[in-house]
């Protein structure tokens, strides 16, 4: 749960908060000001946030699919005959891949055989039909077959997937993180984005204050030292709204100015590629969230899509529910918790509602019309 990765984060979460107050906060008294002074708490209150969502992502478990857990059609003898066939390693077929597919006799939708459709790709009423058999396509694709985890012993539903690094299987895992030393999932997959999406809040609140702190500072010095010998000095006004004369020392530090250089250094050339980069993990995420798939599935769906495409067919990915339905299946229905990383969903991640063929239909239709306007 704790590793080097973790106990790294923290660190230089701790670091750019501590640089903050040695550099900007503390040298030009931000909190003496009522502005600075709420400005310091709102601060601290994101650092705060980011804390709470990055432990929350790192202590709550994923999800594990039910060891008893049964998709539709078996039963638990089905499920005995299975685990007794893994429990023997001379029973059970030599294999890399940690799961087995059960009664494999559909064949793939992937793979491409109704493809030669010669439909009349004018008609709507056939490309209509071509949807909901895309859909029914989309039902039959491999991870909605019956599948079988070698390792855990399980029927594993759908989404789920076998993690080598938590040794289990994981429901609706998207991937295994080092930074959290734990999957993101079905449990924790609001925690994750929260715990990214206040890096960015903060790592961009944190760069501006030591851009425009610095800048500060640094204009604020030089004139001091070019009106060294003048008799009217610059005024400064500064945050607590006092005046500072140029017969005033320059700003004081707390660390020597080598040590003030050398972290304005570190924060700047460390916070800016942390946050560019963070910044583009969240932007991903989102996507996967508001158009329901993980990057496991991103593959899957990219095939299907391309799939439709390449035959005129209409493409809708079976998880999709629309953005609202699809965010508030992980954020919950409550606005109130939305920022804040508390709650876990409330099914038990084993069934997914996906679309059914009537509502592919109308939405169908309903694209057709609004392109036909
Ligand atoms: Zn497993
Ligand atoms: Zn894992």
């Amino acid at each position: 749960m704790v590793n080097a990765a973790v106990i790294s984060v923290n660190l230089y979460i701790l670091f750019i908060v501590a640089s903050q107050w040695l550099l900007i906060y503390q040298p030009l008294e931000i909190g003496s000001g009522q502005i600075g002074y709420l400005y310091l708490i709102f601060y601290h209150f994101l650092v705060f946030m980011l804390y709470y969502s990055y432990w929350q992502a790192i202590v709550t478990p994923p999800g594990n699919p039910p060891n008893n857990w049964l998709p539709e059609g078996k039963t638990i003898e089905d499920l005995n005959v299975l685990v007794e066939q893994y429990s023997n390693p001379f029973n059970s077929l030599p294999s890399k891949s940690t799961t087995i597919v059960v009664d494999d006799i559909q064949s793939d939708s992937n793979g491409g055989s109704t493809s030669n459709n010669t439909d009349d790709h004018n008609s709507i009423g056939s490309s209509g039909n071509r949807a909901i058999n895309n859909v029914n396509n989309n039902n039959n694709s491999k991870s909605l077959k019956t599948r079988f985890c070698t390792q855990c012993k399980i029927f594993k539903p759908p989404r789920s997937h076998h993690c080598k690094k938590c040794k289990k299987c994981v429901l609706k895992q998207d991937h295994h993180c080092p930074w959290i030393d734990n999957c993101t999932g079905f449990k924790n997959q609001k925690f994750f984005l929260l715990f990214l999406f206040y890096v960015v809040i903060l790592g961009a609140l944190t760069i501006m204050s030591l851009v425009i702190g610095g800048f500060y500072i640094l204009n604020f010095n030089l004139k001091v030292t070019t009106n060294e010998d003048s008799s009217q000095g610059p005024k400064f006004v500064k945050f607590n709204t006092k005046t500072i004369d140029s017969s005033d020392d320059q700003i004081p530090f707390m660390v020597p100015g080598a040590i003030v250089t050398v972290l304005f250094i570190l924060n700047l050339s460390s916070a800016i590629p942390v946050v560019l980069g963070v910044l583009g993990l969240l932007f991903y995420q989102i996507d996967f969230l508001l158009s329901n798939y993980t990057s496991i599935e991103r593959f899957e769906r990219k095939s299907l899509s391309k799939y439709s495409k390449k035959n005129g067919l209409k493409f809708h990915w079976r998880y999709d529910r629309g953005v609202r339905q699809n965010f508030r299946e992980v954020f919950g229905e409550s606005r109130l918790y939305w920022l804040i990383p508390v709650g876990i969903p409330k099914s038990d991640g084993t069934y997914w509602k996906t679309m059914t063929v009537e509502e592919m239909q109308i939405l169908y239709d309903k694209d057709n019309k609004d392109s036909m306007v």
